[in-house]
């Protein structure tokens, strides 16, 4: 899949993978910065961690990137918006191929725990200013976040497309897209319970974004069974 670069800015090109930013970025991220106070003494900090969130939303895009290219498959854009990243991968159509591809990217953030888990301590020993204490601590926190996020099991977030490559292997590529849709669908549900809970904007818009790719994921799964026919 290759996107249109018209709505999009170039940030740079590396390994062959070129990141852009969807110019709606800076709009959400300033609405985003004035509504935030943190516990920070400057607001420098508290753009640090907006940008620290994305440069980590990043490393999770390359992480499914560079797995998708490793068995054989193309990726080749990368595109940060609002709502986080979108690595434009096609793995080849193989189960196995397919779970890699999409595992890669939360494992990056297994990692960061990892590394973060290792290095905090040490991190919090130097004399450093509260504010840096605070920011450390929400790095922790966020990549937490967005690995727990990502894991839930609903297409098409990783937890999901994890889940049908899984179902894949018992039940052909397109039921288990299938089934993966219709738990995509009952997840997009509750984010919209939990948004009009919340009155949440944002888990709103999550959750249609969900539901348009869950019916997506119907006409494909449609698609492939015309197609063995
Ligand atoms: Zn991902």
């Amino acid at each position: 899949m290759v996107s249109s670069s018209r709505q999009q800015i170039r940030l740079f090109r590396v390994f062959g993978i070129t990141v852009f930013l969807h110019w709606s970025w800076f709009f959400v991220a300033a609405y985003e910065l004035d509504q935030r106070s943190g516990g920070y003494s400057a607001l420098g900090w508290n753009i640090a961690e907006y940008v620290a969130l994305f440069a980590i939303v990043l490393l999770h895009e390359f992480g499914h990137s560079l797995a998708c290219r490793q068995v054989g498959g193309t990726a080749s854009e990368i595109i940060l918006w609002p709502m986080g990243g979108v690595a434009f991968v096609s793995p080849p159509p193989r189960p196995g191929a397919v779970l890699w591809s999409i595992a890669a990217g939360p494992l990056v953030n297994v990692a960061l725990v990892i590394l973060l888990a290792v290095a905090n301590p040490f991190l919090h020993e130097l004399s450093i200013s509260r504010s840096a204490h605070h920011f450390l601590n929400q790095l922790w926190i966020i990549n937490l976040g967005l690995l727990i996020f990502n894991l839930l099991p609903v297409y098409p977030l990783d937890g999901g497309q994890i889940l049908r490559a899984l179902l894949w292997f018992p039940l052909g590529r397109a039921h288990s897209l299938t089934v993966a849709a219709v738990i995509g669908v009952i997840g997009s549900l509750g984010l919209v319970g939990l948004a009009l809970w919340m009155a949440s904007f944002w888990i709103g818009l999550m959750a249609a974004f969900i539901l348009a790719q869950c019916w997506r994921g119907f006409q494909e799964a449609q698609r492939l069974r015309d197609a063995a026919r």
